[in-house]
């Protein structure tokens, strides 16, 4: 038989479909045409790079195996990448040897990443001009991001990478922090302002729900390859909320060689996240690596004066005069996220102009109580002093103190015995917490208030008080 490369090819594909599952074949092997044969090298055309670099990472053994057995020893095999799109079907003229590492002897080796005629092979008339709606939300922009220490960071590395997408060290900027804290927000604000420094860059936010929806969707259509095509193109990527790729491993596979291409491309990846990335479970170790990159900023809880500037900033947008002392409450009283303090502001807004009433501490209050309660807030000893010293009106500091005054040691009684109650600290460390006490005192304490909640009605309703403002 005369050694065509379609010859040898269909030799090595009949042993490939024996080595593979049909999907695989079909997806991997069935794309591909063979070009041309001289002497040990077999040219094989793939449509795209990514296809290329799906196969020496995933098939490059076998395709080593399978080549040897028709080749021999010295068998070397050369990819052609063909760029496919419906403007053109002109053919990237570029050949990239196989990176050698499995077709080791007596192949020279050329470093792929060093050919730079490779740089990017999707500078094709007509794709470029494709034009992608960046998703960008324009509320969530700089101007309205409110600069405090929780951001500045974040904010900072932010504007760096907008003057210069790409072109700094923080690639991939990957932006982490808890619930509530703005991570969206920054998110758009930076491609905004990269689409208003570079209109030519071509951005794109997506959430990695969303991104892991079109994947699956481009595998049920048989449209993979242009669903990362489509995402090779991008030139600023921002992926939202990537913790939710945990245990995705096919989306995070293709994400992987995705952000490889945009990156080895000098394009700019944004990624946000709930976690650190030493604390991101179930992301392979590879993508992890990858993104520890660049740079990792985080978001933190904002401070009180941080949350009154992001108060005051919407209470203007919105048109409302409200009360200094009202806003200072909402800060000082909403402390788990800017989120649940922008609800707590909405509703106030809300209550106060359905039942036209002032903007009172009381209605404050009010809200704040509704809107935070359904929050289960970790029970600690310190809360339940605070909240005890509140509701008896006494200072922390006197409930902690060594005053016998028969009130101020009911007080301290409450507290041990909400703290016994409700945490699952010790006697002895309860003790220690509450005005260096000893284990007896507390379990006096304990005691002392179980027989009074029993028999003294003003007592009961003390408790009743108590648990409602703690929440349990
Ligand atoms: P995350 O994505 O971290 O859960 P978001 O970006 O959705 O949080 O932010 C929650 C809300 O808080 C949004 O309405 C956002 O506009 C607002 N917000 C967050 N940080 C700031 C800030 N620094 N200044 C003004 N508003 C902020
Ligand atoms: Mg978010």
């Amino acid at each position: 038989m005369i050694a065509t490369a379609e010859n040898v090819w269909n030799e090595c594909l009949s042993f490939i479909k024996d080595n593979v599952n049909n999907q695989a074949y079909k997806t991997w092997f069935s794309p591909i045409v063979p070009l041309k044969i001289s002497g040990d090298v077999l040219t094989i055309q793939v449509p795209s790079k990514f296809f290329y670099e799906w196969l020496e990472e995933h098939y490059v053994k076998l395709l080593k195996v399978a080549l040897v057995k028709q080749l021999g020893s010295k068998a070397k095999l050369l990819y052609d990448v063909r760029i496919d799109n419906s403007h053109s079907s002109k053919i990237n003229n570029i050949t990239i040897p196989s990176s050698g590492r499995s077709f080791t002897k007596g192949v020279k080796v050329n470093n792929y990443e060093g050919s730079k005629e490779f740089k990017n092979p999707f500078v094709v008339p007509g794709i470029q001009k494709i034009k992608v709606e960046s998703q960008l939300n324009k509320n969530y922009n700089f101007d309205n991001f409110i600069e405090g220490e929780c951001n500045r960071l974040v904010r900072s590395a932010g504007l760096a990478v907008s003057s210069r997408p790409g072109g700094t060290s923080f690639n991939p900027l990957l932006i982490y922090g808890g619930v509530g804290l703005g991570k969206t927000h920054v998110a758009h604000a930076i491609g905004l302002e990269i689409k208003e420094k570079h209109p030519e860059k071509t951005v794109l936010y997506i959430s990695s729900e969303k991104f892991t929806q079109q994947f699956i969707d481009s595998i049920k259509s048989n449209s993979r390859n242009d669903f990362i095509h489509f995402y090779q193109m991008i030139d600023v990527l921002i992926v939202d909320d990537v913790q939710f790729l945990s245990g995705k491993t096919a989306t995070q596979d293709v994400f992987f060689h995705i952000f490889n291409h945009l990156h080895q491309n000098g394009k700019q990846v944004i990624l946000t996240s709930d976690k650190a990335p030493v604390d991101m479970q179930d992301i392979e170790h590879r993508l992890l690596s990858r993104f520890k990159w660049g740079l990792s900023a985080e978001l933190l809880t904002p401070n009180f004066e941080t949350k009154v500037s992001i108060l005051n900033s919407k209470i203007q947008n919105d048109g409302v005069v409200m009360p200094e002392e009202v806003v200072n409450y909402l800060a000082k009283n909403v402390n788990s996220n800017i989120r649940e303090l922008e609800g707590t502001l909405i509703s106030m807004i809300a209550q106060s102009s359905f039942n036209r009433i002032e903007y009172s501490l009381e209605l404050a209050s009010s809200v704040v109580n509704k809107f935070v309660k359904n929050e289960k807030k970790e029970m600690s000893i310190d809360r339940i002093k605070e909240v005890v010293s509140e509701y008896f009106d006494l200072d922390v500091q006197v409930l902690q103190s060594k005053t016998r005054k028969r009130h101020v040691v009911q007080a301290r009684q409450m507290a041990m015995f909400f703290s016994k109650r409700l945490t699952p600290s010790s006697l002895a460390n309860i003790g220690a917490q509450i005005g260096k006490r000893d284990h007896a005192t507390v379990l006096h304490a304990c005691k002392t208030i179980n027989n009074l909640s029993e028999t003294d009605k003003k007592f009961k309703q003390y408790i009743t008080d108590i648990s409602n403002k703690l929440n349990c």
